[in-house]
């Protein structure tokens, strides 16, 4: 005997979205969660397919009524080129739109979905040690006075996010194959926002596509600016309190002139080093889910989309196996999982190496394969229906090579 049926480490989008879902197929569930909400992360811009997610335990009615900054395509911008994809005009038939939130609110709305729902949440606990055999789980946590408990589950999820606890626990980590790159950001208030700046979140690109910036507007006048790049040339822009950066963000079309100093909401912050790769995602007695497993690069806006899909997913599999079916967590989550996520990786690598550029500031970009590029960018990257995501490896290379050809041609 067990003294719950499964645990959940993490009460991010993942653990919110899979507490609730086992939760409502009638498991006891207990979520471990080592902040107090509502605390801060990053992963402000959201992609449609994660309201697929979201509908499906009844997330959406509460977050509807936060009034969260309406998302229904992405910018980018070469130089002052800009190119827009409205998720209306995709492949898919899927969400046309989403949300860009405030991750502090955004993630206390749905874990309080999750407990109005009956998911009793522990905060200010952190999970330090776990041990997993095939039918029992035991895992040790120090709550907010420093006192340690054991609780045992029938199978636990790993939900913890950045703070990896089953890859770190069970040497899990995997080498990342890109460079290690990191981000400096900041909220600031956006009161000059402009109109071409719109509402939806824009990125540009530039030193050679080493590096881009994102603006992503909220609806209370506030804005996320954040840029990416390699990890010494972010270094360089957030030291001295971020003054190489809030420079250099002033200088981008859109957000010349928007913003000043003293507008700012916190002062510009680093993350570095975040890209991480996982061994395995399940194991005897656990799976893991969302960026407790691989996070690779935050151009897409795809990691939050990631959590709540394979959190959504580990759930239904968990509770097949809670009820006695045998599972095939290679080929049904593993494998799947993994699919995903190399839609982005091949995306990723065609960002930096400049193909995506050359294929979206083409003279002409052809509307079948702007919509099929749109779908990825919705999150819809399982979608085998779509040529770009059935030949993600290799059609990009051969798109922008043809685009070159031609445009020398003429
Ligand atoms: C620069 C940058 C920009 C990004 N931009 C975007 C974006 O625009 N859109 C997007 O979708 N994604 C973006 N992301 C990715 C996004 O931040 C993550 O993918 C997302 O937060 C993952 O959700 P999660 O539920 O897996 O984990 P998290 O949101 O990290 O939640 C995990 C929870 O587990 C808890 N936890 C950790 N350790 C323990 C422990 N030992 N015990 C108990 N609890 C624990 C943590 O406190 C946390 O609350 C970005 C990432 C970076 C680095």
């Amino acid at each position: 005997m067990t003294d719950i049926d499964v645990l959940i480490i993490g009460a991010g989008p993942a653990g919110a979205v899979s507490s609730a879902y086992l939760n409502k197929m009638g498991y006891k569930v207990q979520v471990l969660e080592k902040t107090v909400f509502p605390r801060f992360v990053i992963g402000e811009s959201l992609l449609p397919h994660c309201m697929d997610h979201l509908d499906a335990v009844g997330f959406l009615p509460n977050i509807k009524k936060h009034g969260f900054q309406l998302k229904n395509g992405a910018a980018f911008y070469k130089g002052d080129r800009r190119l827009e994809f409205m998720f209306s005009d995709q492949h898919t038939q899927g969400w046309s739109w989403t949300w860009q939130v405030k991750r502090a609110n955004f993630d206390q709305i749905l874990i309080n979905s999750a407990q109005e729902q009956g998911v009793p949440v522990k905060f200010n606990c952190t999970v330090t040690a776990v041990n997993c055999t095939k039918d029992v789980q035991t895992v040790t946590y120090t709550d907010g006075d420093g006192i340690s408990h054991t609780v045992t589950s029938r199978f636990l999820i790993d939900a913890s996010g950045y703070g990896r606890v089953l890859p770190q626990l069970f040497d899990l980590d995997a080498e990342v194959s890109t460079i290690p790159r990191g981000a400096v950001f900041c909220h600031i208030h956006d009161t000059k926002r402009t109109s071409q700046a719109g509402e939806n979140i824009f990125i540009h690109s530039f030193r050679q596509n080493q590096a881009w910036i994102w603006a992503i507007p909220f609806s209370d006048r506030t804005t996320s600016v954040g840029v990416v790049s390699d990890v010494e040339y972010v270094k360089s822009l957030h030291a001295d309190g971020g003054k190489g950066f809030l420079e250099h963000i002033r200088t981008f079309p859109d957000l010349k002139g928007r913003f000043s100093e003293e507008e700012l909401v916190f002062e510009p912050r680093e993350i570095l080093s975040y890209a991480k790769g996982v061994k395995q995602l399940y194991g005897e007695g656990y799976v893991m889910c969302g960026n407790a497993t691989e996070f690779l690069d935050p151009i897409f806006s795809s990691g939050v989309t990631l959590a709540t899909g394979s959190g959504y997913n580990a759930a239904l599999l968990v509770h097949k196996h809670l009820q006695g079916e045998t599972v095939d967590w290679q080929g049904s989550y593993e494998d799947v999982v993994r699919r995903g996520v190399d839609v982005f990786r091949s995306f990723v690598l065609n960002w930096y190496n400049g193909n995506l550029q050359t294929i979206f500031f083409a003279k002409d970009i052809e509307p079948a394969i702007k919509k099929q590029i749109c779908s990825v960018l919705a999150g819809y990257v399982w979608d085998e229906t779509n040529p770009i995501i059935k030949k993600h490896k290799t059609i990009l290379q051969t798109l922008a090579d043809y685009i070159k050809l031609t445009e020398a041609q003429n």
